[in-house]
Order: C-alpha cells, then sequence, then structure tokens
C-alpha cells in the first residue's frame, strides 16, 4: 500500500526516459477535479521513448497503488506508487499530478 496524491487522468506520468505515459483506459468513477482517477490493473502505453542506448519502453503497468480507497474494488494509481515500463523495467514516474485528495 501507498499513500499519496492521487493520480488523475491528465496527470504527467513519465518513463525514466522523461517520455510521456498514458493509460489505455481509464475506468473509474471516483472524480479529483472534474477527472477521472485511475485504477491500477489498466495496461499504458509509452509515447515515443528513446533511451541513450537499448530499447525503448512501450508499455508500462502499476504494482503498488492506492489499498484502502478503491473504486468498484480496485485499486487506484498514487504518485509514489510502483509502476515498471516494459520492456525496459525502468520506473514509472507520476511527475505532477493534481495535490487536493491524498489517498492511500
Ligand atoms: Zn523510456
Amino acid at each position: 500500500m501507498k499513500r499519496g496524491f492521487a493520480v488523475e487522468q491528465g496527470a504527467t506520468v513519465v518513463c525514466a526516459h522523461l517520455s510521456g505515459a498514458k493509460p489505455d483506459q481509464v475506468s473509474t468513477r471516483v472524480r479529483l477535479g472534474g477527472h477521472a482517477a485511475i485504477a491500477l490493473d489498466p495496461m499504458w502505453s509509452v509515447d515515443h521513448c528513446s533511451p541513450p542506448s537499448g530499447p525503448p519502453c512501450k508499455n508500462a503497468f502499476w504494482i503498488v497503488g492506492s489499498t484502502r480507497v478503491t473504486s468498484m474494488g480496485k485499486a487506484l494509481v498514487v504518485q509514489g506508487g510502483t509502476g515498471l515500463c516494459l520492456p525496459t523495467l525502468g520506473p514509472l514516474v507520476v511527475q505532477s499530478t493534481q495535490t487536493r485528495v491524498t489517498i492511500g
């Protein structure tokens, strides 16, 4: 379980190479200032990653998010949670998100 700011649709999430990542699907009914919160389970897509060496990140997924606050039984993505990019296994990082709602 991780406690942090809830990540909403439109938050800035990047791979280790600072390429933007977006969820393939936004499915929660939880709203954060008008934007949907993001469930932990959908896959993410990383756009235009170009690392100095090695393969680029293509997809990503979250492993650790909120567990007490859920939407339809699903954990939510939080800033500071644990995410991994594929095939690089680099971290998924929430650069900026809303700062009014903290969940855990
Ligand atoms: Zn990358």
